[in-house]
């Protein structure tokens, strides 16, 4: 019923990506899985007065053109689609399956109000198999009525979205494979700008798919190191390969206190906070733009 999303992985990333228009890319939640606060915690950066040691569950916003993409639907997605006033949405792209990253899938029904068309999910193979598998009712070949009229698109390389308004509008995006302990995981790339939560390694073919970044997020869950998420010197590690001219640290537990963790990372990493929207830049003429 769908055509494949796929398009050619032979085309370099600078030239697939070249004549996507800037793009504004919105972090609406930038803590790791138990959010920060942490229930029951009364530690100085459960109890901090500064506004960026409060951090919801992952997700990023990211418009390009007219068209809106969101990155997870975490729980806190409800909120945060309404602090931040999103009024459109044209796909979503599942980074994983961990709760943290998926149970406000449901919220994304006031989205087709207005707009009753498909909205594509966007997923590795095994997110996919979960997903199906934790909301049938949704995802199930007999959804529940009133249910979001998702769709749920395995991807395996570059692909592009289309435009649920505009048949002939369509942003060109790429997966890139990242391992979360041993959790296969994507993070996105558009234009520029590349989102990379919840890893602990990237894959040298990965760091290929990067080249050209301008703005890098990256999973950087704290100081001390974990075995499924990058620390600060793992994540600074990462981001001094990749190349970007800013990388903004998301995924941050409650051992960060937002002033001093930033004070101590190099001029060009920084830590997100919630709500922190970040421009970036098209490919210049260097690019090929032939419009
Ligand atoms: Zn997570
Ligand atoms: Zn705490």
């Amino acid at each position: 019923m769908t055509t494949s999303p796929h398009v050619s992985t032979d085309v370099p990333p600078a030239d697939r990506h070249a004549r996507t228009p800037p793009v504004t890319a919105t972090l609406l939640g930038t803590g790791t899985s138990t959010g920060v606060p942490v229930i029951g915690c009364d530690c100085e950066v459960c109890t901090s007065a500064d506004p960026r040691d409060t951090r919801t569950r992952c997700a990023c916003y990211v418009e390009v053109g007219d068209m809106g993409l969101l990155i997870d639907t975490g729980p806190d997605f409800r909120a945060q689609a309404l602090r931040e006033d999103i009024d459109r949405i044209d796909a979503v792209c599942y980074t994983h399956h961990h709760f943290d990253h998926v149970v406000g899938l449901d919220d994304l029904r006031p989205y087709f109000r207005d707009n009753r068309r498909v909205m594509p999910c966007y997923a590795h193979a095994e997110t996919a198999a979960v997903l199906r598998r934790n909301y049938d009712y949704v995802f199930g070949g007999d959804p529940y009525p009133g249910a979001a009229n998702v769709e749920l698109e395995v991807v395996d390389g570059p692909f592009r979205v289309p435009s649920r308004t505009a048949a002939d509008t369509a942003v060109p995006v790429d997966p890139i494979l990242l391992m979360h302990g041993d959790v296969p995981v994507y993070g996105y790339r558009l234009g520029r700008f590349a989102y990379l939560t919840d890893a602990s390694a990237i894959p040298e073919a990965s760091y290929e798919q990067l080249q050209g970044i301008d703005t890098l997020v990256l999973d950087g869950l704290r100081p001390r190191p974990h075995p499924t998420h990058f620390s600060f010197d793992e994540a600074v590690a990462a981001a001094r390969r990749i190349g970007a001219r800013e990388t903004y640290l998301v995924h941050m537990t409650h051992d960060v206190r937002h002033a001093e963790a930033e004070a101590a990372l190099p001029d060009d990493v920084h830590l997100a906070h919630d709500g922190l929207t970040l421009e970036v830049p098209a490919y210049d003429s260097a690019g090929q733009d032939e419009r």
